[in-house]
């Protein structure tokens, strides 16, 4: 029997790339960094499956893919899927949730610390041998404690758990969370109270964001919405960059309405070395990282082997909620 034809846009670990040849004819980039898009546009239109993970995956994209039936991104986010778009073709959209929860979290933490006790700021402070004796005033060095400050999560999903268990179990924070729905376990494991975004950004030392970018979050977070933080607040985001707007953040650290920020992701990236956010000593800037080390990125493109084969062969796959439609018809 003929394998499917699938096309793998970066180079896999040897396991991965073995147990994806045993059920499909696979094509995979052998060089660096990933296949770069217009040689994907030219070759995707003999695949059915393809796996990669970024986008726009869409009508225009769609087009020269005839044959595919299955888009298997290595990555959680699933913001380069035209739903509709993919919906109206019948192609099924795949990501990897839950491997990476642990990751991501524990990064978020690491901004976290490293906003609030100015890690990255003050390394560099040392590094350029500015701490002598007779120099800066050891207050000038203070920073804002973590541990029985006020998280507050927004977006409390898989990642938003696994950071609420940190912060909660770990640093003996007060947690507040707003998602679009209450979370009653959430409640009863951390002590954690659902509120509005309002309460959430008035109440909060430290304020997360880690839901989706999709239509209704992007931009969630505006001017209005700094203006409502406490002016020693840190605002942390690595969900994605869209979901803020970055000029207000500027904005808001500029004029210290708001204490500092971790970030990272960003509207455009890789970030402009231009970006005014680069040289604000109180943010700390970060290349979009959150899943990124050896054990999770292998894991991520596990699953997503196993999606991709599982979509083509009738097996267990990790469709995207808003394309459930098509595997269960
Ligand atoms: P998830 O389990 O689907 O959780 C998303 C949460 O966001 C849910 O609790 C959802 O609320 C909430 N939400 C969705 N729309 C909302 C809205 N309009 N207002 C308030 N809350 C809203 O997803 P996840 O696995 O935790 O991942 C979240 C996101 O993190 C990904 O989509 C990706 O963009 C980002 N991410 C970034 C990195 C990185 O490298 N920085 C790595 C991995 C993931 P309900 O539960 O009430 O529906």
């Amino acid at each position: 029997m003929t394998k499917p034809k699938v096309l793998l846009t970066r180079k896999l670990a040897e396991p991965i790339l073995a147990y994806l040849q045993e059920h499909l004819d696979c094509t995979m980039w052998d060089q660096e960094g990933s296949m770069p898009r217009a040689e994907l546009e030219a070759k995707i239109h003999d695949y059915e499956g393809v796996m990669l993970s970024g986008g726009p995956i869409n009508a225009s994209f769609l087009e020269k893919a005839p044959r595919l039936r299955v888009v298997s991104s290595v990555s959680v986010g699933y913001n380069h899927f035209d739903i509709e778009a993919m919906r109206a073709r019948r192609v099924i959209g795949t990501h990897t949730p839950y491997v990476l929860d642990d990751t991501v979290a524990d990064l978020v933490l690491a901004l976290m610390l490293s906003a609030g006790r100015r890690v990255a700021e003050l390394d560099a402070f040392v590094k350029q041998g500015n701490w002598k004796k007779g120099g800066v005033k050891e207050e000038q060095l203070f920073g804002m404690d973590v541990h029985h400050a006020t998280v507050g999560i927004i977006g409390m999903g898989r990642i938003g758990e696994a950071i609420a268990k940190r912060a909660v179990h770990g640093f003996d924070m007060k947690l507040l969370y707003h998602s679009r729905t209450a979370k009653p376990d959430i409640e009863a494991r951390f002590g954690g109270r659902f509120c509005s975004l309002e309460e959430l950004l008035k109440e909060a030392d430290y304020v997360v964001l880690m839901t989706p970018l999709s239509p209704e979050t992007a931009k969630l977070i505006r001017a209005e919405h700094f203006d409502l933080m406490k002016p020693t607040a840190f605002f942390i985001n690595a969900s994605r960059g869209q979901t803020v707007d970055e000029q207000a953040l500027t904005q808001a650290l500029q004029q210290g309405k708001i204490r500092g920020a971790g970030l990272d992701v960003f509207e455009l990236e890789p970030v402009s070395p231009d970006n005014p956010l680069l040289k604000l000593p109180n943010v700390v800037t970060l290349p979009h990282i959150g899943s990124a080390t050896d054990q999770t990125r292998y894991e991520m493109a596990k699953l997503a082997a196993h999606n991709l084969v599982g979509a083509l062969t009738g097996g267990k796959v990790h469709v995207v909620p808003e394309l459930k439609e098509l595997v269960e018809a």
